[in-house]
């Protein structure tokens, strides 16, 4: 293996031509259709070979955010607020576009205000000026950030529902924004790449507050969705990644839902199988994080609201909760380091393969 990066070399072009296809393939066409046309990548990338070696990429660096985010997060509360401002203030200091979806929703417990927070990077610096916003091709990795309400539970902080997954978001969009703004890799990141447009939803209200139920869950990702509809923004999602459940020790590894997305999870697998190749990742052989395998059934989720309006979705979600799961017990003693840690080292290396040359 020489110094540098020779994954996209080994995995991208496959990878490339089977995103294509989930592109092109997408219901509703755009203008950018043309953008999706260009032509194959076959360059071997110029990345140091220790950019996934990086501290940024640490557990320590993840344990930051997970000591402010891992709290009490209510819709309507006090430490709520405090989240937010600070999932806003990090995105600010990174300079991504911020733009919220604020709305009251009636629950059984009242009148609740409800705020999803969506930050944006465009990667032909079109974002400031394009009005009213860039119509680019789009890829979501949402999460939510709110905890789930519980009447007799004092202290549920839901560590992988979905604390640590906000946690490792944070943390990969400031890594990649490292990447991204620094001069010796400026020239890879292409306009040329199938994805311009990297966003981050933290929906809010993804928890019921009583019994889930169809009116009594997904508060936020069912209002952006509508909203996003009648602004004509849907068609610009290109790929919907929705990470949930988890930092824990898996059972087993994390399945594919949806055949139209599966090559994501054939990409991870092998992202993975060459970070272990390589002795990069710390989870061993037998206790992989991805599979190529289908789940059975779906699980319901923030993806439902835009799977409806047939955005292709990636469920990044373990098809068997852990039994902790809504407990007091999902806290920072569940948290994996070695499953954290490889997480942020395969997504950041999926989002590099979509977005350079
Ligand atoms: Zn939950």
């Amino acid at each position: 293996m020489n110094k540098r990066l020779r994954l996209y070399a080994i995995l991208g072009i496959f990878f490339i031509i089977a995103l294509t296809r989930i592109l092109l393939t997408s219901k509703n066409e755009t203008p950018q259709k043309k953008q999706t046309q260009k032509k194959q990548p076959t360059q071997k990338q110029q990345f140091p070979f220790n950019i996934i070696q990086h501290e940024k990429l640490s557990y320590n660096e993840f344990m930051k955010h997970f000591n402010v985010i891992g709290q009490k997060r209510v819709p309507g509360t006090k430490s709520h607020k405090q989240i937010e401002n600070y999932i806003i203030g990090h995105f600010e200091k990174l300079q991504w576009h911020f733009e919220e979806d604020v709305f009251t929703s009636k629950t059984i417990l009242g009148e609740i205000e409800f705020r999803n927070l969506i930050f944006t990077l465009n990667l032909n610096h079109k974002i400031e000026n394009d009005a009213p916003f860039p119509q680019e091709n789009t890829m979501v990795f949402a999460v939510h950030y709110d905890s789930k309400y519980f009447a007799d539970i004092d202290n549920f902080i839901g560590a992988i529902d979905s604390a640590a997954p906000c946690a490792i978001y944070l943390q990969i969009a400031e890594y990649y924004t490292f990447l991204f703004r620094n001069s010796q890799f400026k020239h890879l990141f292409s306009k040329q790449s199938y994805i311009t447009q990297i966003q981050f939803i933290f929906f809010d209200g993804e928890e019921s507050f009583g019994k889930w139920s169809a009116s009594d869950s997904l508060y936020g990702s069912r209002h952006l969705a509508e909203k996003f509809k009648q602004q004509n923004r849907l068609s610009y999602m290109k790929i919907f990644m929705l990470l949930d459940l988890f930092g824990h020790k898996l059972d087993s590894p994390l399945k594919y839902y949806f055949d139209s997305t599966s090559v994501f999870h054939q990409q991870f697998v092998l992202i993975e199988n060459f970070l272990r190749e390589h002795n990069l990742n710390a989870l061993p052989k037998e206790r992989p994080l991805f599979s190529d395998k289908k789940a059975d059934g779906m699980i319901e989720d923030d993806h439902i609201p835009f799977l409806q309006n047939q955005i292709p979705c990636v469920h990044l979600i373990p098809d068997k909760f852990p039994e902790f799961w809504h407990t007091e017990k999902d806290n920072l003693d569940v948290i994996d380091p070695n499953s954290v840690v490889d997480l942020v080292k395969i997504l950041v290396l999926l989002f590099l393969q979509i977005t350079t040359k």
